[in-house]
């Protein structure tokens, strides 16, 4: 039996990825959502919790990580969050190889991940895919989603890597603006993923 082909799909903030995620799931594409992955890993994976706790202290409160927390001691700090991400990054690996294992019929499989080329995850799945979208357009949508000021989406960008960077490392690139249509863009790119 061949094995399905491994595709990530990745972009920026406020890009389109679960937007996109989302079209390719109506077409039968099961998608592994790494962040949704990760942040159930740290809110119930004991080991992790431990590690975690150890490294940076009370972060936990009885709903969970404390997100803000966390995010301000990482913030600018780039040894805690490599440290951060050695902890979190391992189990949502094992995680996904499992579920990998559990969808081994399929012929496609997508991994989504805001971060896929900042780490050498990338060089595990066999094409990667990334959304690209206007600065403009980005900010308009994650103002209006998550309702925070454009300062705050835009220090999100600025510590995100470049388009122009992802760009030379992606496979294939969906242009998420208004004047592309999105779903043609799926279906194509959809069809020759599969063929
Ligand atoms: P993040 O990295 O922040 O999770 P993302 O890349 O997953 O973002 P989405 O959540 O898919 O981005 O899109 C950001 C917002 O913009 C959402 O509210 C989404 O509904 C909206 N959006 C995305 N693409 C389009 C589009 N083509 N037309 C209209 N709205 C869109």
């Amino acid at each position: 039996m061949t094995k399905p082909l491994l595709i990530g799909l990745t972009g920026g903030i406020g890009s389109g990825k679960s937007t996109i995620a989302k079209i390719f799931k109506s077409l039968g594409v099961p998608v592994f959502n790494s962040d949704a992955e990760a942040k159930e890993i740290l809110n119930n994976n004991s080991k992790v919790i431990k590690a975690i706790t150890n490294a940076y202290g009370a972060v936990y409160t009885e709903n969970g990580l404390n997100t803000k927390k966390i995010a301000a001691i990482v913030f600018n700090d780039t040894k805690a969050l490599e440290k951060l991400n050695g902890i979190v990054h391992p189990e949502v690996k094992i995680a996904f190889e499992n579920w990998v294992s559990k969808h081994s019929s399929e012929k496609i499989l997508i991994k989504e991940a805001a971060i896929l080329f900042e780490t050498e995850g990338y060089k595990e799945l066999d094409k990667t895919i990334l959304v690209v979208s206007p600065k403009e357009l980005r900010i308009k949508r994650v103002m209006k989603r998550d309702t925070i000021d454009e300062a705050a989406v835009l220090e999100r960008i600025e510590t995100q890597m470049s388009d122009e960077k992802k760009k030379s490392l992606a496979d294939f690139i969906i242009s998420n603006n208004d004047k592309k249509l999105l779903i043609p863009q799926v279906l194509a790119l959809n069809t020759k993923l599969k063929a």
